[in-house]
């Protein structure tokens, strides 16, 4: 089989020839139909100093992807052979303190595909049974391969007390925060700010946003004052950056809620005091999804219509051309880069 792998602790990846790998107990092997590029496969691309600390090669990249179960190994009752499925990228331990009182998505030993072991920028994937989501079949690949991503949004927007009937401001409009624009929207927050200084990006955030921020060009917390009155009720946090981060902790009212998931490429400093606490603001860091309650949410908004993913998918590129879809990310002039393993 084809696979895109990291041979070498070097800036690149190679397409290469593997066995096909043979599923184990309580384990599924997936013919990956479709997979997409995310900004963690560009750091491990480049080789930057987080991708040196955190990765073994030789291994197989890729952890947002869909397919179909080819083969089950023994004691898998579910999934079965013939069932669409995408991919929940957490490989969990379930015998730590996080795992045994419910908190899979923080579990202490958690095993990432396409990062601690083999993912799915290949054209068959190993993967525990467990980790595998039966979508119905008239679910686009495309579309399955995105719900892993959707779920970091999902769980970002129905954590703490949500966002119904709520002012929310989104900082950050990459994949992440898109989706969860179109989150709130279906969800009944108003009015629903979202800001990026990527005109590109921040344009596709249009039919879910009451107000669009470009941070370059206009004073973020003049705008939220305007549109609020007083400042915004829930801050969604997904750029990472520094600065988005200090206004969006000020454009919330006092008593406002932060959801985190946005990560910062070095640690920051901020006023403790001043921003959080004498502001009573309750902090939220979200990591991952909520195994299972964010994919039954997630997937519920999918498959009503409630939320169509589909506008996010801007280019689609056979593995063969890979180089061309990871610079196509990287140049910011993308959302969602779909792989066609088929192709
Ligand atoms: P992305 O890098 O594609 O998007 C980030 C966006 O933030 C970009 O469009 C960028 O232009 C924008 N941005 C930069 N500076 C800004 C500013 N000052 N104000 C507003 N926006 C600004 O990332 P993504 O794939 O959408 O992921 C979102 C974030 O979530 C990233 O930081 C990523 O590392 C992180 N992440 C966290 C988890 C988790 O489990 N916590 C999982 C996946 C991704
Ligand atoms: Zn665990």
């Amino acid at each position: 089989m084809r696979a895109l792998a990291k041979l070498a602790p070097e800036e690149g990846l190679t397409l290469v020839d593997r066995p096909v790998p043979e599923p184990g107990p309580g384990e599924v092997l997936v013919r990956v139909e479709a997979a997409s590029i995310c900004g963690t496969d560009l750091h491990i691309w480049k080789w930057d100093a987080w991708a040196r600390g955190r990765i073994r090669p030789p291994l197989v990249t890729g952890h947002e992807f869909s397919g179909v179960v080819e083969a089950v190994g023994p004691g898998v009752k579910c999934p079965q052979v013939g069932d669409h499925v995408s991919l929940e990228s957490h490989v969990v331990c379930h015998a730590c303190p996080a795992c045994r009182t419910g908190n899979y998505h923080v579990c202490l030993n958690t095993k990432i595909l396409g990062v601690d072991r083999d993912g799915g920028f290949a054209e068959y994937v190993v993967v525990p049974a467990e980790n595998a989501w039966v979508n119905p079949k008239d679910l686009p690949f495309e579309v399955a391969a995105i719900l892993e991503p959707f779920g970091n949004a999902v769980h970002t927007v129905y954590a703490g007390s949500g966002v119904s009937g709520k002012s929310v401001l989104i900082t950050g409009a990459g994949p992440i925060g898109l989706m969860a624009a179109m989150v709130a929207r279906a969800s009944g927050a108003g009015p629903i700010l979202v800001s990026d200084p990527n005109p590109y990006r921040l344009a596709f955030a249009k039919p879910y946003a009451d107000r669009l921020i470009n941070p370059l060009e206009e004073d973020l917390l003049e705008v939220v004052r305007e549109v609020t009155g007083s400042g915004v009720e829930v801050l969604l946090e997904f750029s990472g950056n520094e600065s988005a981060i200090h206004q969006g902790l000020m454009a919330l009212i006092p008593g406002g809620e932060a959801r985190i998931l946005g990560i910062p490429s070095d640690p920051i400093r901020f006023d403790l005091a001043g921003e959080l606490v004498m502001r009573g603001i309750t902090a939220f860091g979200i990591a991952g999804r909520r195994l299972w309650q964010t994919w039954m949410q997630g997937t519920a908004l999918v498959y009503s219509g409630r939320v169509d993913l589909s506008p996010l998918i801007t280019h689609r590129l056979p593995l063969s051309r890979y180089q061309e879809a990871f610079q196509l990310l990287a140049s910011g002039q993308a959302v969602k880069v779909i792989l066609d393993l088929k192709a």
